[in-house]
């Protein structure tokens, strides 16, 4: 088990996590911290920290080794690129099959389907055949018609998925789901459950930019401290912002790093998955979106949303969700918050 004298995340990552300072370092509560950093998860970096009192390193080895297992093991549930998960499966299978699924899968899709209905089908994670034909047309050079994109729409969709208490059911062959916009999240909730479960002080778990915290943390600030990078010069060490959490989850989305280019022009991997005039539009107008929620799952889910439903998404908003959206370019860019935004950042942002 490594321990560090603190980290800021790369790789990419819109959030970073700052001012983690002299972890290792025993404080007068006599708390201390350790951090992993497993590698091979999810495509992306992920990094594990727990707080336990002083001394219980054989709490902080168990705790950082069940948060990574979890993580592996919703993974190898949710991925559709592992051949052998249950979403690929599921994706496989031809209609009137039963798919037989864990909680875990049902719960996330689940949850999918009601963030669907939550945000207007901006949401959707049926949208898989539409982010396929992306890929291709970037692949070969010119973007997707508006008639592929609305034939691509209607061979999957959740009037053509049926959840059972045990598993799935299609009802055509070519319906399908792409949990990328809230596997990670998910994943990272219930990593964080299995750290809580040996009774660890405090925690965080981070896979690519979703982030869930909880507990105490041992530095000298009360509280989580989380930097979000400016999507536009996201190398450098001045954050956009930076938020002070007791707990919770927070997830940033954006277009900077994750994109296709086609004919010079940058599209954005989370697509509009509404029918209609827009059907298919890339979400590019929203460069960064960062939601802060109870959870981190929830969190995962409307910075997807927000990324397609812009400004307008936040009064969309469920209770006890905030978000940040920063629109512009890089000669200039706005930001623009949720009512209650303002007070989950860190002193030194008031008044931004
Ligand atoms: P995130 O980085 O969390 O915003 O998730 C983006 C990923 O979610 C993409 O790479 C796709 O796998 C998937 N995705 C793209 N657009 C949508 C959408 N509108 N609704 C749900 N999932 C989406
Ligand atoms: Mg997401």
């Amino acid at each position: 088990m490594k321990q560090y004298l603190g980290y800021v995340l790369s790789g990419g990552l819109l959030i970073a996590l700052v001012a983690l300072a002299a972890i290792g370092v025993f404080h007068s509560d006599r708390l201390q911290s350790f951090t992993s950093h497993p590698v091979g998860i999810m495509g992306t970096d992920t990094a594990l920290t727990v707080v336990v009192r002083a001394g219980e390193t054989s709490v902080a080895r168990s705790a950082l080794e069940a948060a990574e297992k979890t993580l592996r093991e919703m993974e190898a549930r949710a991925s559709w690129r592992m051949a052998d998960s249950e979403i690929a499966h599921l994706n496989a299978a031809p209609a009137a099959k039963i798919v037989p699924l864990s909680v875990e899968t049902l719960v996330m899709l689940r949850l999918a389907r009601d963030a669907a209905d939550a945000t207007g089908g901006a949401f959707d994670v049926t949208c898989r055949p539409m982010i396929e034909l992306w890929k291709a047309s970037a692949q070969q050079g010119s973007p997707p018609t508006h008639q592929q994109l609305t034939a691509a729409r209607a061979t999957s969709s959740w009037d053509q998925i049926i959840l059972g208490p045990a598993g799935a059911e299609k009802t055509t062959d070519t319906a399908c789901v792409d949990l990328g916009g809230i596997a990670k999240g998910f994943a990272a909730d219930r990593s964080a459950e299995a750290m809580m479960r040996l009774g660890v002080s405090g925690g965080l778990v981070a896979v690519g930019g979703e982030i869930r915290c909880f507990g105490r943390h041992d530095g000298r600030q009360d509280g989580w401290r989380i930097g979000i990078r400016n999507p536009f010069d996201p190398n450098s060490p001045a954050m956009l912002a930076t938020l002070k959490l007791a707990g919770g989850g927070v997830s940033t989305s954006g277009n900077y790093f994750r994109f296709v280019e086609i004919q010079g022009r940058r599209y954005s991997h989370i697509i509009d998955p509404r029918a209609g005039d827009n059907c298919g539009a890339t979400a590019d107008a929203v460069p960064s979106v960062t939601v802060v929620a109870p959870d981190s799952t929830t969190a995962d889910i409307w910075a997807t949303a927000l990324s397609v439903l812009g400004l307008a998404g936040l009064k969309r908003l469920p209770a006890g969700v905030e978000a940040m959206i920063v629109t512009g370019g890089p000669a200039g860019h706005q930001q623009h918050s949720s009512e209650g935004f303002g007070k989950l950042l860190a002193d030194e942002n008031k008044g931004m």
